[in-house]
């Protein structure tokens, strides 16, 4: 976002020199680049549906989220109480019994992950 400093936001703090109208930090200080830059290292996170090698069973499958273990094993016990269905945390991947991939979707999306469908 470029904003000009004509649009009205600019702050000037005797003590701190230039403010940043997007955070309202010391420029120097600015956490704004930092916040756009955290964004998966691993590409977009794909919620996808899969029964293949489980008998039959449906999983929606989230791969690809940008989070540690301890992170990750969070949002997966988020997901699973949302869906109210069991499932599984491991190697970076949850999965989460039956098809709920468009409440799995909207609710990453809503957390702030950019997800995408991915296959059927
Ligand atoms: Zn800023």
């Amino acid at each position: 976002m470029k904003n000009s400093l004509s649009a009205g936001g600019l702050v000037y703090s005797t003590d701190t020199g230039r403010m940043c109208p997007g955070c309202r930090q010391p420029v120097v200080a600015c956490t704004c680049k930092q916040a756009q830059a955290v964004p998966s290292p691993g590409g977009p996170v794909r919620v996808s549906r899969e029964s293949k090698g489980r008998g039959g069973k449906t999983v929606t499958v989230i791969k690809g989220l940008p989070l540690d273990v301890v992170a990750l094993a969070q949002l997966g016990k988020q997901v699973k109480a949302a869906c109210g269905s069991g499932g599984t945390v491991k190697d970076g991947v949850i999965e989460v019994q039956g098809d709920h991939c468009e409440l799995v979707l909207q609710m990453l999306n809503k957390l702030g992950h950019a997800a995408k469908r991915a296959g059927g």
